[in-house]
């Protein structure tokens, strides 16, 4: 199905358009709890500089983060794609006799499909952050980066836990909020391996920090034996000042919050002494698509901190919901990042059309991202890619001539049986569609005097 067809069916459904325009306008509304520093304007500047001079020196800044992860005892895996990715985590966990891992949610390890990767191999892998948790219990995907599940309503999730629980269950938050508690407690206790994102890696420490507001991401990352960090290449910070910036700037952007109820940061696995933490920690740096983005007009994309604050104010998505993009990332961000990130598949760059160019994600981005001139950009290359297809085309046709004799023929014949309806009017106004002549002979051209 193509983006438009996904789009018209979203259209359709009732059901999605108020769960998404509640969520949304839900999250527009808390979102201005954040409107409470003096410079926001200033800090959001500083916050697009950090984030380009890093991009910048990426290569030398991951190398300080790898060095220092491993001075604190974890281990650095690189991945370039998907598949290596998967394999690196895949064999950690097979080699070590791991049965049971538990996830916090990584929208990172959606866009690898390290579930399935791990489940393949025998794996029994439970996502842990709540709406991550009822997705997959429901067969279904996350539809926004932030409220992976806010295109259900409270309803479908009595539904969906109704099953696990064995019972009839109310469509009451604080219910199902308990079963949720009851039956992941029990995960976290029995599980042989966590499995993280990284909001931000501090190069200068080698340490990894995660925000979440369930505490979900505190139990993945310190109950089972062995961690898994899996980190896109981008989200790296050289200092912890610099970190201090963004980190003012991701939750109030995010959710209207000064600070998420959990900012956890790890470097290292478990010290001598300590009580909590994993033995071993993993971290795997991932590219998939990451380094082709740096250096192209682009590269700004990489600046993302994934707060998600431009889906819910770009009026597409409010419309659509995230299920349209046919990407784990959706709305603006995911518009402009998914053919990116997969330049090849023709889907991908039909989202370049997702938008209405108002321009209000740029607005509200804590990063100053021009979204609607990358979308410009896309949409330029799109051209490209098709004038670039009909001249390769014409060449490989004129360049034999048998083809070339072939294609004049064709032109010849065709051109003057061309029905008129075909031609554009606003083309025929004034004008005569050329017949064709026959074929160009110089000697009884000159012996008729035509020459
Ligand atoms: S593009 Fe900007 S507003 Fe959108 S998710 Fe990324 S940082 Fe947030």
């Amino acid at each position: 199905m193509s983006f438009r067809d996904r789009a018209a069916a979203a259209i359709a459904d009732p059901g999605l358009h108020e769960a998404l325009h509640r969520a949304t306008d839900r999250f527009v509304e808390i979102r201005k709890g954040g409107d409470d520093l003096a410079n926001l304007e200033g800090l959001k500047a500083a916050a697009r500089w950090v984030r380009h001079r890093t991009l910048e020196r990426l290569p030398e800044i991951l190398a300080r983060f790898a060095d220092e992860v491993e001075a604190a005892g974890g281990v650095v895996h690189w991945a370039a794609d998907a598949e290596e990715a998967n394999r690196i985590v895949r064999d950690l966990a097979v080699d070590r006799g791991v049965r049971s891992v538990v996830k916090t949610k990584s929208m990172l390890t959606e866009e690898l499909g390290l579930n399935d990767a791990l489940e393949a191999a025998g794996l029994d892998v439970v996502e842990t952050d709540l709406g991550e948790w009822i997705l997959q219990l429901a067969g279904d995907r996350p539809s926004h980066i932030l409220g992976p599940a806010i295109h259900f309503t409270k309803e479908r999730i009595a539904e969906v836990f109704s099953r696990v629980a064995g019972r009839a269950v109310p469509p009451d938050p604080a219910t199902l909020c308990s079963i949720a508690r009851e039956e992941l407690r029990a995960r976290f206790l029995a599980a042989d391996l966590g499995i993280s994102g990284c909001n931000f890696a501090v190069a200068e420490t080698g340490t990894v920090v995660l925000v979440t507001n369930e505490g979900n991401g505190r139990m993945v990352t310190s109950v089972p034996p062995i961690h898994v960090v899996v980190m896109g290449m981008e989200r790296i910070v050289e200092t912890w000042e610099e970190l201090d910036l963004v980190m003012t700037l991701l939750p109030r952007s995010a959710t209207g919050q000064r600070l998420s109820v959990y900012t956890t940061q790890i470097t290292g696995p478990r010290r001598p002494g300590e009580v909590d933490g994993p033995d071993e920690l993993h971290v795997v740096v991932v590219d998939n698509g990451r380094s082709a983005i740096l250096g192209t007009p682009s590269h700004e994309m990489l600046h993302c901190i994934r707060c998600s604050a431009c889906l819910n104010v770009c009026p597409v998505y409010r419309q659509v919901g995230g299920h349209a993009y046919g990407s784990v990332y959706s709305g603006p961000m995911g518009a402009v990042l998914t053919p990116l990130l997969r330049p090849d598949d023709p889907e991908a760059r039909e989202l370049a059309y997702a938008s209405s160019l108002c321009s209000a994600c740029h607005e509200v981005c804590p990063v100053g991202i021009p979204l609607q001139d990358l979308l410009l950009e896309q949409r330029r290359r799109n051209r490209r890619g098709r004038r670039d297809l009909g001249f390769r085309a014409w060449a490989a046709t004129w360049s034999r001539p048998a083809t070339y004799r072939a294609s004049i023929a064709a032109i010849r014949t065709g051109a003057g049986r061309l029905p008129d309806a075909l031609v554009p009017t606003s083309w025929k106004d004034g004008r005569r569609i050329p017949r064709p002549r026959g074929r160009f002979d110089l000697r009884r051209r000159l012996e008729r005097g035509e020459i």
